[in-house]
């Protein structure tokens, strides 16, 4: 059964096969595979019923930036059938003492942009089974407020997550600049993730591109796309 999409726009189902259409063709001119290219949908500020949509509507991979609100979409959906075995991606802004609850939550955190965060993440491991996966997000811009590790630092901090037994690098993740042509920007960050495998050589994910810039993400190689409102409408005013 399918929720009807109110105001008479495009569905959600809709809104997915546009996006994954626009992404097999961006694939196509780049002369890459589609299927080696992993779509998350960002649902943050969503409720969980639109979370059981896209799962039911066969979406394995969701992104939520706030952890309160990953941890109760989490424990809100946890006996749905449809959303077992979907991979949940952590890709905001992670606090230090907040480790337990975002390794309780998340698959992946794609922020790690900190010594401190490692640390933090690593200990929070809750047993010796337990890996996580993780990506350092770069900051491409001169502004140390936009949040991820300065492109100079990178590799240190990739050291220190390979020393770490309960992370495992994957690789690496960016947000375009406001001020500045994605494209350029996405071509650095193939940069950077060719000098992280240099250190890790399979932590080969390139987690970039938006619902504004996937495609140029595509043509530099992006992995892994976050894309929220291109597939789920308009976020409702943040709570
Ligand atoms: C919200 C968000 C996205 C998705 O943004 P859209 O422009 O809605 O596609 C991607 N990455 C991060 C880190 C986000 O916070």
């Amino acid at each position: 059964m399918s929720i009807p999409s109110s105001g008479g726009g495009p569905s959600l189902a809709e809104r997915l096969a546009t996006v994954d259409g626009r992404i097999a063709e961006a694939a196509r001119e780049a002369d890459r595979d589609p299927a080696l290219i992993t779509r998350i949908v960002v649902t943050k500020f969503h409720p969980a019923s639109l979370v059981r949509e896209l799962a039911e509507l066969g979406v394995r991979d969701m992104a939520e930036n706030r952890q309160q609100e990953l941890s109760a979409k989490r424990a809100e959906l946890a006996d749905h059938p449809a959303l077992q075995g979907v991979r949940w991606h952590f890709v905001g802004q992670a606090q230090t003492n907040k480790t337990r609850q975002i390794r309780a939550a998340a698959d992946a955190v794609h922020s790690v942009d900190r010594a401190r965060l490692v640390t933090a993440l690593d200990a929070a491991a809750p047993g010796a089974q337990g890996v996580l996966d993780v990506l350092l997000q770069v900051n491409l811009t001169d502004d140390p407020g936009r949040g991820g590790v300065a492109p100079a630092e990178l590799e240190a901090l990739a050291e220190q997550v390979a020393a770490a037994s309960t992370l495992r690098l994957r690789g690496i993740m960016a947000v375009a600049p406001l001020d500045e042509a994605p494209r350029p920007a996405f071509a650095r960050v193939r940069e950077l993730s060719t000098r992280l495998r240099r250190i890790v050589p399979d932590a080969d994910w390139i987690s970039a591109g938006m619902t504004a810039d996937f495609e140029d993400a595509i043509a530099e190689g992006a992995t892994h796309l976050r894309i929220g409102s291109a597939i789920t409408g308009n976020r409702p005013a943040r709570g």
